[in-house]
């Protein structure tokens, strides 16, 4: 039997040999690593050398990364009490990640969606108007701009952002989940207060991730209750999970090199999209994006029956938008884009990594194509 082509790294990415055996290996230590006997020091050396390369992955200082339970998390809690007293308003761009259009602590009324462009790029000038609108309404504005969007894989221009922020006496959080580990991330460069990561779209562990403060930014933690992660996040540490991720972050980093080969492969896997059906449309494809993204729509075919179909043929793909209810809901980035939503409705996100192969991509192309084929006649016999 041919071996199945997973190409949904977006979603999780497959846990690395050498984070698994890491893991195992903390699965086996003793301490909590608040404990001052040496079972204890062992267990808090773990976490800090993850610590460590949590940290290099983003260019930050160890003592600024704080673990979470994974991405989800350090969304809310950048989100939930931002450096600075006055409550502010919160500017979102329209592309986020539900636990970042969710708002966190601020109120419905105290948030502003920040459009895209059609091809899902974050208009800064309507940024920058917006935040000097508001200098005179009181409050430190809040901003939270991603790095790469998780569907699309288009890229946001972070820094330039940044700039706007500051000018504006602004906070800025980017979610860095999906650019981590596929193009450099450097938090100095992008000049992101706030900076968030999750170590399963690495190749670690999941449920665990971190959210990365620049130097001076600072946090309100979500809970209360234990002085772990500097005050800023109580309960004790998934140490394993922790360590998983470090290696997983030190891996990622070494990686990056690879991703042109990966580039590669989306390429081919779109040039052939385009071969068997001439009118697919590839979201984002004119702008810099991900080398790992591909949103691609065929017009009259719906992408749980591409989805399906493609699964049954050994290959695992998603719908465009995640659903991580079960249930498919048309992409709130492809309506912000302002795709049709007949159009959103049959788009569907291909994300490679660094282990797939041409081999993938061949039975991803053969899988495709006969279910495009036999879609298109059922669809014209039942005219
Ligand atoms: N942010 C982005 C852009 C994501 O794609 C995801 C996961 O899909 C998350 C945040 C959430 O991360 P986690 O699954 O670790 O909670």
């Amino acid at each position: 039997m041919n071996q199945r082509a997973y190409l949904d790294h977006n979603a999780t990415s497959p846990l690395r040999p050498e984070v698994r055996e890491a893991v195992l290996g903390a699965l086996a230590l003793l301490g909590n690593p608040s404990s001052v006997h040496s079972e204890g020091r062992s267990a808090r050396a773990a976490v800090e050398e993850a610590r460590g390369k949590v940290a290099a992955l983003v260019g930050a200082r160890p003592e600024d990364v704080i673990f979470t339970s994974g991405g989800t998390e350090a969304n809310g809690l950048a989100l939930a009490a931002p450096p600075g007293s006055e409550p502010g308003r919160a500017f979102l761009s329209a592309i986020e990640h539900p636990s970042v259009l969710a708002g966190g602590r601020f109120e419905t009324e105290a948030r502003t969606v920040v459009p895209v462009t059609a091809e899902g790029v974050v208009d800064l000038d309507y940024l920058a108007r917006i935040l000097e609108h508001h200098g005179s309404e009181g409050g430190r504005p809040f901003v939270s701009l991603m790095a790469a969007n998780n569907e699309t894989g288009a890229l946001q221009s972070v820094a330039e952002a940044a700039g706007i922020v500051h000018e504006a006496g602004g906070v800025l959080h980017t979610d860095a989940v999906q650019m981590a580990g596929r193009l450099p991330v450097d938090l100095g460069a992008l000049g992101a207060d706030l900076l968030t990561l999750s170590a399963h779209k690495v190749g670690g562990p999941q449920g665990v991730g971190a959210l990365i403060l620049a130097e001076g930014a600072g946090v309100r933690p979500l809970m209360t209750g234990g002085g772990q992660e500097g005050r800023r996040r109580p309960g004790t540490e998934n140490v394993a999970g922790i360590v998983g991720f470090g290696v997983a972050a030190e891996c990622a980093g070494k990686e990056l090199s690879h991703m042109d080969k990966v580039a590669r492969l989306r390429d081919a896997l779109e040039d052939g999209v385009r071969t068997v059906a001439p009118d697919a449309i590839v979201f984002a494809q004119s702008i810099p994006r991900l080398p790992n993204t591909s949103s691609i729509a065929v017009p009259g075919l719906k992408a749980e029956t591409l989805v399906i179909g493609l699964d049954l043929a050994g290959v695992s793909i998603s719908a465009g938008s995640a659903c991580s209810s079960g249930k498919v809901e048309t992409s709130h980035v492809l309506a912000a884009m302002g795709v049709a939503p007949e159009v959103a409705r049959a788009a569907i996100r291909v994300s490679l990594g660094i282990g797939n192969s041409d081999h993938d991509i061949q039975n991803f192309l053969i899988a495709f194509g006969d279910l495009v084929k036999r879609l298109r006649k059922n669809a014209k016999e039942a005219a």
